[in-house]
């Protein structure tokens, strides 16, 4: 057999990596565009992705506002899926290339509230959102994932990109509203609220073996998908009152567990007033301004009541068990990309998905 000798080392190619790259750019409320920037390095332990797929949250919607304070020069978007572009020390078993989704959460897996299971709350009060919150966002052609070892999730070769993505934040946060209200099997389980949040809380009561499901929406389109994420029924809040509505649908006795969707204090009365004795109201909204518990729903302290809230799960093991529901068929959640844009033409994505137009739901955005 022939020896092999080391191929010839090619001279060393100047390197012609771009060096900066096309991102969205928050200004101060209403001040958002895209900009080019400079792509970014990663320091140790952190990764670099090319961003192939993301997508815009509510939440961004209330930054763009001046709702929900960021500071300015900031690129925002929590909702990556990407490619491996480049890799700091102390990473292993990943190499360049490869496919990956992160979450919109991204726990660093080694502080108090990580260790202690609260990996949203990662060094302290939702510290663990720190995509265009606190460090710059996905929609962008490259994005920093910090603790990159924890974020990175793989993505089996059989499933896309679109198959994934609304598992970053959307899903994760929906589903995790059973999981937190504890939903088992054959409980009665109201839902209030169908947009994105509520519409995965749906599928979330679903896949916990929920035996009724009872979505409360009055937009068509969205009472039509909630049907096919799973709910039973759906009440229409503007035809009727869903509270006595949903009492008489459960022989006046409430329900096991209702999931507040919204973040008002309408939904989150009802969501307390249809709750049978014991029952759980998990709430998933984010509230502005004062909240305030009715003392009759609330049975004066005394109905054993539980109310739990969540922050979106993160984190690459979260992720990859999400994936594992894709991709064995419990769990699709295309239908709810309703429209497609080129990151160039993201502020018409904004404006159609704020002004909820054409039936909106979610916008896949191609950097
Ligand atoms: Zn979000
Ligand atoms: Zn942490």
């Amino acid at each position: 057999m022939l020896a092999t000798f080391p191929a010839a080392t090619p001279k060393k190619q100047k390197q012609t990596k771009p060096e900066t790259m096309r991102a969205l750019v928050f200004r101060g409320p209403n001040q958002i565009g895209l900009e080019q920037v400079a792509i970014p390095r990663p320091g140790p332990g952190e990764a670099i992705i090319r961003v192939t797929l993301t997508t815009i949250c509510g939440t961004d919607l209330h930054i763009l506002k001046g709702e929900y304070p960021v500071k300015p020069g900031l690129v925002i978007g929590h909702e990556p899926v990407g490619l491996i572009h480049e890799m700091g020390v102390g990473l292993s078993g990943y190499a360049i290339g490869d496919r990956v989704l992160v979450g919109a959460i991204t726990p660093c897996g080694q502080c108090t509230y990580c260790l202690s299971g609260e990996w949203s709350q990662c060094g302290g009060p939702i510290g663990g959102w720190k995509f265009g919150n606190t460090i710059n966002g996905a929609q962008a052609e490259y994005l920093l994932v910090p603790n990159a070892q924890a974020n990175l999730a793989k993505i089996p070769d059989d499933l896309t990109d679109e198959q994934v993505v609304l598992l970053a934040d959307i899903a994760s946060t929906g589903i995790s509203a059973a999981e937190s209200g504890e939903v088992q099997i054959g409980d009665t389980v109201a839902v209030f609220a169908q947009g994105p949040i509520g519409l995965c809380a749906t599928a979330g009561a679903k896949l916990k073996g929920a035996g009724f499901i009872i979505a409360v929406e009055s937009d068509p389109v969205r009472a039509a998908m909630a049907k096919r994420m799973g709910a039973d029924v759906v009440v229409d809040h503007s035809k009727t009152d869903a509270v006595e509505e949903i009492r008489r649908m459960t022989s006046g006795k409430g329900v096991d567990v209702a999931i507040e969707a919204l973040g008002t204090q309408a939904t989150f009365e009802s969501a307390l007033r249809v709750l049978r004795a014991g029952g759980t109201l998990s709430s998933l909204g984010v509230y502005s301004g004062k909240l305030s518990v009715p003392f009759e729903p609330f049975a004066a302290g005394l109905g054993n009541h539980k109310i739990v809230t969540t922050l979106c799960p993160g984190g690459k093991e979260r992720m990859r068990r999400l994936m594992e529901l894709v991709r064995y068929g419990r769990l699709d959640l295309r239908p709810l990309l309703t429209h497609r844009f080129a990151l160039d033409r993201i502020a018409e994505a904004y404006k159609l998905f704020g002004e909820r137009r054409d039936g909106v739901i979610k916008v896949a955005i191609l950097p």
